[in-house]
């Protein structure tokens, strides 16, 4: 049985045991594989929906279903596919489309998620198409980092607040923008579970946002995925009610790995 805490008020937290993370990892080599098979279908010509496609194929074919396929966000349609695929400009939520075509030097963050026995695995990697100029290489290694910067804070003794500052004085550090609006998440045996894992922190008290400081436990999962971006922080809805893209059209990444903290350490359930 998961164990349920309420570390803060109206926060809920499942920890989960050995048995529950193992099948999160196995969920997580899953989403690795779909992601690999991306990667290497990855070249100018192909359609976002030809990704969708080769990453659906792989999670059915390990017996798990697509998590994102079907997902409900208020006042948008259900999510139709099992990636998003987000072009340049594009944050997030991009959907997949076969008129989509990538073409030599862009960038295109694919995302995805499944479910496996019940538990679900989220990552999400920023892809080159061909060859990109290297002030872009250094946007998308910076925005990898960040992500790595918030694991290796996520060990017990910390808080939710460490690991969110963090990120955000690597990322301010290096020039870049940093998304606000969108944060990392407890995943388990949903694909949104408490607590929102921001990737940056209010010196007082948010208006319109939760910042929920957990001391961080053993059996904690959570995705982490910093958002960031070459120009300004803003960032709009396209009318799909889903794409995410910056206001000024400057480019931007988005790295995600599902973790597990542990006695020794986080582990990465997200990879191979
Ligand atoms: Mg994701
Ligand atoms: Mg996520």
């Amino acid at each position: 049985m998961t164990t349920r805490i309420t570390p803060v008020e109206g926060v809920e937290i499942y920890l989960k045991n050995a048995e529950e993370l193992a099948l999160m990892r196995e969920a997580g080599r899953i989403v690795a594989l779909a992601h690999q098979a991306m990667k290497a279908a990855l070249r100018p010509g192909i359609s976002t929906a030809e990704l969708d496609k080769i990453a659906e194929a792989v999670i059915r074919d390990h017996g798990a279903r697509p998590a994102f396929l079907g997902q409900e966000k208020p006042n948008s349609p259900r999510y139709p596919a099992t990636i998003t695929a987000s072009v340049n400009e594009e944050l997030v939520h991009g959907i997949p489309r076969p008129d989509r075509i990538l073409k030599e030097g862009d960038i295109v963050s694919l995302d995805t998620g499944c479910f496996y026995q019940g538990f679900v695995g989220d990552s999400a990697w920023t892809y080159v198409v061909g060859d990109v100029r290297p002030n872009v290489q250094r946007l998308l290694d910076v925005t990898e980092r960040a992500l790595y910067v918030g694991i290796e804070a996520s060990v017990i003794g910390n808080d939710l607040r460490t690991v969110a500052r963090s990120i955000q004085q690597y990322i301010e550090k290096q020039g870049y923008g940093l998304a606000r609006e969108y944060t990392g998440h407890g995943v388990g045996q949903a694909m949104w579970e408490d607590p929102q894992v921001p990737n940056w922190w209010p010196n007082k008290p948010s208006r319109n946002l939760r910042f929920d400081n957990v001391p961080l436990m053993s059996g904690m999962t959570y995705a982490i995925e910093p958002m960031v971006m070459a120009g300004r922080p803003d960032v709009k809805e396209l009318d799909d009610k889903w794409t995410v893209v910056t206001k000024d059209k400057s480019l931007c990444a988005h790295f995600e790995h599902t973790i597990a903290i542990t006695p020794d350490g986080p582990q990465i359930m997200t990879r191979l």
